[in-house]
């Protein structure tokens, strides 16, 4: 059951917490991508044009639970006072008597936005403690939920704290999160096309196994693909191989080939001694054993051309993780290449976040996809087929 909407809400006059995903990449307090930020701004908008009064609450980083100034806010808080065009009151806190007094002189002013400093500089965040969680809440009358890429943690600012305010609606980033990707894996326009790439393939297999039940292909790239090649016996050199998940690899394609599913895995490589850009280096079928003792990088032109008349046809793409070794060219090849096909896609397009969106980014066609996830880990989880515990507990 899809869960109460923010815009379900009267919120004239109350004070909302509104969990957000300002997990932005900062560098010397200086933020160097503010997408997240803006992702956010229409529930915001929303919120303050209803009357509300709005607390904004995020992690970031990982500061382990203590205050650590690299770790601030605050430039957020300044990005948001120029982003919203308003006068924006940062709080040096999360929790406590400080905070409400700043929540309270804000309003005050006639200043009704307050962002509040990283929550994951209390422990209890992370381990969702009941107490933390209802004095967040304490400082709100109604809760939502924005941050579609923490709600596959159970902290307190995205789970402990449904159990203490009420309703607790979803935002509107986390509608549009949830109904792409909902879409997409319980009504998807067909043909359906998954690529999945990247390093490991421990973090994905039940993504694997998820999606292919419900695609009509699943095309395999990146480092993942040795893993496969390995458990059947396959030569790959030095090739990136999870030697634990062997049985893991050889189970998946056994289901996939009785299940009569379509798993495609490269028929050629880029192969290289080193992996440095401009290292010499070769095009080589699957299973040649002139490998030798070097390692496969990338996807090849063969396994290109196959993959691109592939999605081609679809009418709904995901995509999580490159086809190679994408920041080092000329190891990008693959990655652009199929970054390319997908943004030609006659239909639906989602990425799914983390390092497919600097390669969608890299390629210069992320403004040509349908959706891309703000949320990496999130949306790889609800991929998976998993409950998202931030989602399951908003009110219905
Ligand atoms: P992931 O976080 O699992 O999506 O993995 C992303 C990483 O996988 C990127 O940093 C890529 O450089 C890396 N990667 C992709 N293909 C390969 C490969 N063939 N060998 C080594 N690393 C790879």
């Amino acid at each position: 059951m899809p869960a109460l909407s923010v815009r379900d809400l009267d919120l004239k006059g109350r004070r909302v917490f509104l969990r957000v995903d300002f997990n932005v990449p900062l560098k010397d307090g200086v933020i160097e991508d503010d997408t997240r930020i803006r992702e956010s701004l229409p529930t915001i908008q929303l919120a303050l044009d209803r009357g509300a009064t709005v607390i904004a609450a995020s992690h970031l980083g990982r500061p382990k639970g203590t205050p650590n100034s690299a770790m601030s806010l605050k430039p957020v808080a300044e990005r948001l006072a120029v982003l919203l065009k308003r006068q924006v009151t940062f709080a040096h806190d999360c929790i406590g008597d400080p905070v409400r007094q700043a929540i309270e002189r804000a309003e005050r002013d006639g200043n009704r936005f307050v962002l509040l400093e990283n929550l994951r500089f209390h422990a209890e965040e992370e381990t969702n403690d009941p107490e933390f969680a209802a004095g967040l809440a304490a400082l709100a009358d109604v809760f939502v939920n924005d941050a579609f890429g923490a709600s596959h943690r159970a902290h307190a600012s995205t789970e402990g704290i449904t159990k203490y305010v009420k309703p607790s609606a979803a935002g509107l980033l986390m509608e549009k999160e949830l109904k792409h990707l909902g879409d997409a894996l319980t009504a998807p326009v067909r043909p359906f096309v998954a690529v999945l790439g990247g390093a490991k393939v421990s973090d994905k297999i039940e993504v694997i196994q998820n999606l292919l039940g419900r695609v009509d292909a699943l095309l395999i790239g990146g480092a993942m693909a040795y893993t496969f090649f390995k458990s059947h016996g396959v030569p790959v050199g030095t090739s990136l191989v999870e030697d634990d998940k062997l049985d893991a690899a050889r189970q998946i394609a056994r289901q996939a080939a009785s299940d009569g599913r379509r798993l495609e895995l490269p028929i050629d490589h880029v192969v290289t001694t080193t992996i440095e850009a401009g290292a010499p280096h070769e095009v080589q079928k699957i299973g040649d054993p002139a490998i030798g003792d070097r390692k496969g990088v990338d996807i090849g032109p063969a396994t290109v051309r196959g993959y691109v008349a592939v999605l081609a046809g679809a009418r709904t793409v995901v995509w999580n993780g490159p086809m190679g070794v994408f920041e080092v060219p000329p190891f990008d090849e693959g990655t652009n290449a199929i970054a390319r096909a997908v943004a030609t896609v006659r239909g639906t397009t989602i990425i799914g976040g983390g390092d497919s969106i600097a390669a969608v980014t890299k390629a210069g066609v992320a403004d040509r996809m349908s959706h891309i996830s703000t949320g990496g880990g999130a949306s790889l989880e609800f991929l998976a087929g998993r409950t998202l515990p931030g989602v399951a507990a908003l009110s219905q």
